[in-house]
């Protein structure tokens, strides 16, 4: 491990990776990133790396989500606070209900790079290059809007920048104080669900008004009146990922600095393709996700790559299979990791298997399935005597209609109100509360 480059990828076929037309633009992007001060420390990828293995002990829950792509029309102080409002709520309906810290991760400050099904995209006719997210082209349907331009990475950076700045505010400046439980439901008032939070803050409310009483005071408590919050996305651009990579002088070992966790995406791990390259010899906790095509040859070969030395926090996987297939492939994954006596943290991610295209067009994801899936999770775990470490989803703390159901139903006819999302459909505020509340039941069951 300690010959890793971080130029290593370089060697190896890559996918999902656009060509730059213009080497010398690229070039000077990259050189310019190399100077830049890096995102996060390399203590702070440890320190999450530490949390994770709690996860993986069953003595912690990872809560990963956000937007499925972070977007640049879409970047304003008031989305990123509903975001993590939103985990917040979250969190607090998992701590409270299934009585585990929680770990919280957001897909933010950073996930601008998708990969996509097919490299282009025909539209009457017309055959242009995929939009692969706005850290490489634009979603506008022009050739030159879907040219990749090696620009855009500094402004991912400046964005991603300003987004965990903000971030870092919000968790530490008094906003994520836990007396402010009431405050995180503003905006968020109808419906079951709602008055279930309502309910459970009134109680955290009194408990905190009794720990008063005793003495026990938020300035004698550090963890009451601010939280962790980590942020992570897929290491898909890898001339930005090896651009932002520094070296920690305390371990000797190289930081991904672009996030504190990053993850590989069920379309580039090939096992010895330029992304399993590049995470393999970065410190921080590493996500990889796994579909149905996952095999068991390709498992063994990633736990050993990714987690040579097999630390408890480094790796998870991300297990995303859609509703109805997760005890056909789960149980095989876990036989595998089982074998050859893995350390892993064990994620679903109930959202890329279950995506669907509505009768009137619209790329959905049924909430049914999505809640069905994190039953089929929980229930192979509990049948094998494993860990259900945590859960990965996309969704936004905006009030979109992308996915359909939810106790506030939203229809195949509501897509259209309020679908702003860049790539896949993510769950609204409404919807990521009642996934929380049915995580929390899984977990004190
Ligand atoms: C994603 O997380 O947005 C994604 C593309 O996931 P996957 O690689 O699992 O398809
Ligand atoms: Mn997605």
């Amino acid at each position: 491990m300690s010959e890793w480059q971080k130029t290593d990828w370089r060697k190896k076929p890559r996918v999902q990776m656009p060509d730059y037309a213009d080497q010398d633009n690229l070039a000077s992007v990259e050189g310019q990133l190399a100077q830049y001060p890096p995102l996060v420390f390399a203590g702070e990828a440890r320190k999450l790396k530490t949390a994770l293995g709690a996860a993986a002990r069953g003595e912690a829950f990872l809560l990963q989500g956000g937007d499925c792509a972070e977007a640049f029309d879409q970047f304003s102080a008031n989305a990123i606070r509903d975001t993590f409002k939103v985990m917040l709520q979250m969190a607090m309906v998992l701590t409270y209900g299934a009585k585990v810290p929680v770990v919280k991760v957001g897909r933010m400050a950073g996930q601008f790079a998708k990969p996509r099904s097919a490299p282009t995209e025909v539209v009457d006719g017309v055959e242009l290059p995929s939009y692969r997210g706005d850290i490489i082209n634009e979603l506008a349907f022009t050739p030159e809007g879907r040219t990749p331009d090696p620009r855009k990475m500094l402004q991912a950076y400046t964005q991603a920048a300003a987004t965990l700045n903000l971030l870092r505010a919000f968790s530490t400046g008094g906003y994520a104080d836990i007396h402010q439980v009431h405050q995180w439901t503003l905006g968020f008032t109808e419906g079951e669900k709602a008055a279930k939070y309502r309910d459970m803050a009134n109680r955290i409310s009194d408990t905190l008004d009794f720990m008063t009483a005793a003495g026990i005071t938020s300035t004698t408590n550090h963890a009451m009146t601010t939280v962790d919050f980590y942020t992570s996305h897929e290491a898909l651009l890898l001339e930005y990922e090896e651009a932002l990579c520094r070296l920690d002088t305390t371990s000797g070992k190289w930081l991904a600095g672009s996030g504190h966790m990053v993850w590989i995406g069920d379309r580039t791990r090939q096992p010895d393709g330029a992304h399993v390259e590049f995470a393999r010899g970065v410190l921080n906790p590493i996500g990889l996700k796994c579909g149905p095509s996952m095999t068991a040859e390709d498992l063994k070969v990633l736990l050993a790559k990714l987690n040579s030395g097999n630390e408890s926090g480094r790796l998870s996987l991300i297990a995303r299979f859609g509703a109805g297939k997760v005890a056909e492939h789960l149980p095989r994954l876990i036989d595998t990791v089982r074998s050859e006596g893995a350390n892993v943290v064990w994620v679903c991610d109930p959202m890329h298997g279950n995506t669907i295209k509505s009768a009137s067009g619209f790329k959905t994801r049924p909430f049914d399935l999505v809640l069905r899936e994190v039953q089929e999770f929980f229930a192979v775990h509990r049948d094998q005597g494993t860990i259900p470490g945590g859960v990965h989803f996309e969704m936004t703390g905006q009030d979109v209609t992308e996915c359909t159901g939810g106790v506030r139903a939203v229809t195949e006819e509501d897509l259209s109100d309020r679908y702003h999302t860049a790539c896949d459909p993510r769950l609204n505020a409404s919807q990521a509360l009642e996934l929380a509340f049915l995580v929390a039941e899984e977990l004190s069951s």
